[in-house]
């Protein structure tokens, strides 16, 4: 089956009960059992749920993968891979990768004896170096959050195969639609679904795909045991969102592409970060695992302020002031002091995240209205 059917047909069945073409809502706890210990495959909606489990299956087939586990949130879908390993265990992971990411690692599970090496994982051999006997786990994603890096999955994959350390990818930047790591070679992908997936701006979720199947028993395992799961009404919206995810894609890369070259033709502008641009350092990698190159472009201008950065970010009209991206609406943000600022400062610079870097979402709205709304509030930022 091609990409655009799968995305309408994948985990959708009719329901048994009643032929309902979507997936009911199975808002339930519990299943009534008509002997004790004989039921119809639910016995409590922590460990199975029909609407979590026809989006489930809907995630694992356009992610190319065999399994799909659906979690809280992105965090919680993460955290869940965090508990397959033990204290001792070692991590090495993107140095400029979402800073809640970050945060979980540094915060929560160094204190519990994981060690983590964080890398620039646009060159492999700095992964190579990290890579001992008490490594079990790489964490990559790419394009990273907000410098638009790219990671070479496949070059990734050989060496986590190499060493028998496992590869988790989060995908949530190029969503299924454009990039699929289990493919790739990744034994893990990750997702906040909160962003593409479901792509409304109104839910918060996570996910796991994987094709091993022990290592789907294990994260069930986790799942179930730890409990982060996500609600079936979150289930059913997630589910929604994917139905037209291919083609909210091909939007969202149209209109990243014609903002990405207004931005760089722009004279006040001093750096655009769009992996589409062919002097884009990870170019021609991200042209060889991605189908194209979204929504997602942060930029700074030439006069290097906060001020200037400040009048900018609240003077756009269409562009809302929000944390969060993958939405149909597109969204302005200052990674600085909003996404990133659980990052130090010294670590944030030294990542090349500077205090005046402005991340754009791109959303499906009329690329030249997006445009007029940029150079308006870029005007003002310059001048004020
Ligand atoms: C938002 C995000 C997460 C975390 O997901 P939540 O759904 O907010 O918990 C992880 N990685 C990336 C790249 C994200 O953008």
């Amino acid at each position: 089956m091609k990409k655009a059917t799968q995305y309408i047909h994948a985990g959708a069945h009719p329901d048994p009960s009643t032929g309902a073409i979507m997936t009911p809502i199975y808002q339930t706890s519990t299943y009534v059992q008509e002997a004790p210990g004989v039921n119809k495959g639910y016995e409590y909606a922590r460990s199975q749920n029909p609407t979590r489990e026809a989006l489930e299956e809907a995630l694992a087939v356009i992610e190319e993968g065999k399994f799909g586990l659906a979690f809280g949130s992105g965090v919680a879908a993460t955290d869940a891979v965090m508990k397959l390993l033990k204290p001792g265990d070692e991590v090495i992971a993107a140095s400029d990768m979402y800073g809640g990411t970050y945060r979980l690692f540094s915060k929560i599970y160094s204190k519990f004896g994981i060690v983590f090496h964080y890398v620039d994982m646009s060159v492999i051999h700095n992964i190579e170096t990290k890579i001992n006997a008490n490594t079990k786990l790489i964490w990559a994603e790419t394009p990273t959050n907000p410098l638009m890096n790219i990671a070479d999955i496949r070059g990734i994959a050989a060496v986590a195969q190499r060493h028998k350390v496992l590869l988790c990818v989060d995908n949530t930047f190029a969503s299924p639609a454009l990039q699929n790591p289990l493919s790739l070679g990744a034994d893990i992908v990750m997702h906040s679904a909160t962003k593409y997936l479901g792509g409304h701006s109104d839910v918060i979720q996570g996910a796991l795909v994987m094709n091993d199947q022990a290592l789907r028993d294990e994260l069930y395992f986790i799942q179930k045991s730890c409990g982060a799961v996500p609600g079936p009404m979150d289930c059913f919206l997630v589910l929604r969102g994917i139905k037209t995810l291919g083609i909210r894609m091909e939007r969202h890369c149209q209109n990243g592409a014609a903002i990405a070259h207004f931005l760089k033709a722009h004279p006040a502008v001093k750096k655009v970060y769009w992996p589409g641009f062919e002097d884009h350092p990870g170019h021609e990698v991200a042209k060889s695992q991605m189908k194209d190159f979204g929504g997602m472009i942060s930029f700074e201008l030439k006069l290097d302020t906060m001020e200037a950065a400040r009048t900018l970010l609240s003077s756009t009209k269409i562009f809302s002031l929000a944390e969060s991206l993958g939405g149909v609406e597109s969204l302005i943000n200052h990674p600085a002091s909003m996404t990133h600022a659980s990052i130090p400062r010294e670590e944030r610079i030294k990542n090349g995240l500077g205090d005046t870097l402005i991340r754009l979402s791109v959303g499906i709205e009329d690329a030249d209205d997006l445009i007029a709304d940029l150079d308006h509030a870029i005007q003002l930022a310059i001048t004020s």
